[in-house]
């Protein structure tokens, strides 16, 4: 299609995903680009950092359709010698537009869980929290909770994690007794500590996400929680990428392209040899 422009990408982003579904502190929706620009080449990325965009411009993307908010925080400058003022000067000048579509990507259906429960093939999915306020409707909401085809042990689940979703040095780890057997999991794209409590409500015998940390991982064991599974952030919202993609090009016919650039930031990962992980 040739007279795709900016303002089309983004009304139907803006459509699938709306922006009074996002979260109050979040900031999505059109972040730079001109509205009337032409659009034939789109790349779908988790994270608008220098890399990506180097990606961008190589293909020759007009626009870029990122997870992750570039700006959250207001700022007094964007010079060009700091270094989210210089990825605005990069893009402007070479004409390449940035959306952000975040938590309101997040509680649609299908939105960004859906798309990592279908890695792990789960089915019967619903939200692991009903969203509540604008967003509120049908399947809606953040995280996803479903039924594995059949159940599996959390050592098997966490090696079936690792070959399923995206590889990155930091991999799958879990927490819990290994031999558990699991069949139904929770799962949420991005960090998800603040759905520990949720997780263990809707009768998860595992919960996956991002980000988990040492003290609200053990006492969530210790109150008895579901077993739990920290993937790299990335990985977890890298799959969803798939699926805006493979939307973009039914609804406004353009060519998108999806980054799988790793930009998890952690990227060495090392194990003692003389240490005898369980099982
Ligand atoms: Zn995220």
């Amino acid at each position: 299609m040739t007279d795709c422009t900016v303002r089309t990408v983004v009304d139907a982003l803006d459509s699938r995903y709306p922006r009074d579904w996002a979260e109050s502190w979040d900031r999505v929706g059109l972040v730079l680009g001109e509205f009337d620009a032409p659009v034939t080449r789109v790349l779908c990325v988790v994270d608008c950092v220098p890399e990506t965009v180097e990606q961008a411009l190589d293909a020759g993307a007009d626009l870029i359709v990122a997870h992750h908010p570039l700006f959250l925080k207001p700022v007094s400058s964007i010079a060009p010698d700091t270094f989210k003022g210089a990825l605005v000067h990069r893009l402007i000048r070479a004409g390449v537009a940035l959306y952000t579509a975040h938590t309101n990507a997040d509680v649609a259906n299908p939105g960004v869980s859906d798309a990592l429960a279908a890695r792990l093939d789960l089915t019967g999915l619903r939200p692991l929290v009903p969203a509540v306020g604008a967003a509120a409707g049908e399947g809606r909401g953040p995280g996803r909770i479903g039924t594995l085809p059949a159940p599996m042990t959390l050592a098997a689940l966490t090696r079936f994690a690792a070959e399923r979703l995206p590889a990155t040095a930091a991999g799958v780890r879990a927490a819990g007794d290994p031999e558990r057997l699991i069949g139904t999991v929770a799962v949420c794209g991005g960090a998800g500590d603040s759905f520990l409590a949720d997780a263990a409500r809707a009768g998860a015998d595992a919960y996956l996400c991002a980000d988990l940390r040492h003290h609200p991982v053990s006492e969530h064991l210790a109150a008895g929680g579901p077993a739990l599974l920290d993937v790299a952030h990335w990985a977890s919202e890298r799959p969803w990428l798939d699926d805006v993609a493979a939307w973009l090009r039914a609804e406004v016919g353009v060519e998108v392209l999806v980054s799988d650039l790793d930009t998890d930031p952690w990227t060495v990962h090392a194990i003692r040899d003389d240490l005898e992980i369980r099982p």
